[in-house]
């Protein structure tokens, strides 16, 4: 289908963990076709706003919207089917299936019907499956694994289970794609192709939310960016604002 003309919209949102702010009233827009960078200090709350966007965690106070539209508050699946995808800061896989059955298990979220027809190994199961195999041999050569199809995923090296995830996000055919430090543990070349991929995937329409150490990704791919602190935004705007944005450069940057 078309992909959404409507922003994720977080306004107000508050969580805590045992009495502490996590997120202190953190207001986010995430655009349809751009990349959003999301960087700040350890404990600053990113990881907390990709599961809050992800339906894991349930604000307190505030709301999270895909233009004026409420996302399902339940499960993270739901929040699935309505086009928000993700990958984790440790890759969730299954060790045991092999690359490409891993990457299928992501479109399986959207099959309609397929749980049945599977009970009833109707053929048309089987037509389903081969399109499934078929999109996930596509969405491996996208992040350059195809070559490794058939192989458990437990023989990958942790670079290559980064794009894998990636290749299962794409099976949803995401309006926006939460990125949980993709380029930790990729080596120069490594973070230049998944640069390359991130922009390849926001010019189909797609809005990605990456967070990030590698201020460098961040400056390179990313059409905004926010700095969190303390669960709340420090400084927003473009690569180019956010270099030199006084605060931002003396607390995060070094420099
Ligand atoms: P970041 O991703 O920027 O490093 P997090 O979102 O992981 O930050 O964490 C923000 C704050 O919330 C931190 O103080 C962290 O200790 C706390 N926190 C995050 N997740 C949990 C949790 N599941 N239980 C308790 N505290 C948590």
């Amino acid at each position: 289908g078309r992909l959404s003309a409507d922003p994720i919209l977080l306004k107000g949102i508050v969580l805590s963990f045992g009495g502490v702010r996590a997120i202190d009233g953190l207001d986010l827009q995430v655009e349809p076709g751009q990349v959003h960078g999301l960087i700040g200090p350890n404990g600053s709350g990113k990881t907390t706003t990709l599961n809050v966007i992800s339906g894991f965690y349930h604000p307190e106070a505030g709301s999270v919207t895909l233009g004026t539209a409420p996302l399902p508050m339940d499960a993270p699946q739901t929040r699935a089917a309505s086009g928000i995808a993700r990958t984790f800061q440790t890759p969730r896989i299954i060790g045991e299936s092999t690359v490409l059955q891993n990457v299928m298990v992501g479109g399986a979220i959207n099959g309609k019907g397929s749980f049945v027809e599977s009970l009833l190994a109707l053929p048309r199961h089987r037509h389903d499956e081969a399109m499934l195999r078929h999109d996930a041999l596509l969405a491996l050569r996208c992040v350059g694994l195809a070559g490794l199809a058939e192989v458990r995923a437990d023989r990958l090296q942790h670079s290559e289970l980064r794009f894998l995830e990636i290749a299962r996000a794409l099976m949803v055919r995401p309006r926006f794609l939460l990125l949980d430090e993709p380029a930790a543990g990729l080596s120069g070349d490594e973070i230049h192709s998944l640069g390359s991929l991130i922009r390849a995937i926001s010019r189909q329409g797609t809005g990605v939310l990456l967070v990030e150490h590698h201020a460098d990704l961040i400056f390179e791919i990313c059409d905004q960016v926010t700095v969190l602190n303390l669960g709340r935004e420090l400084a927003a705007g473009t690569p180019a604002e956010i270099r030199v944005h006084s605060e931002v450069v003396s607390a995060y940057l070094g420099s």
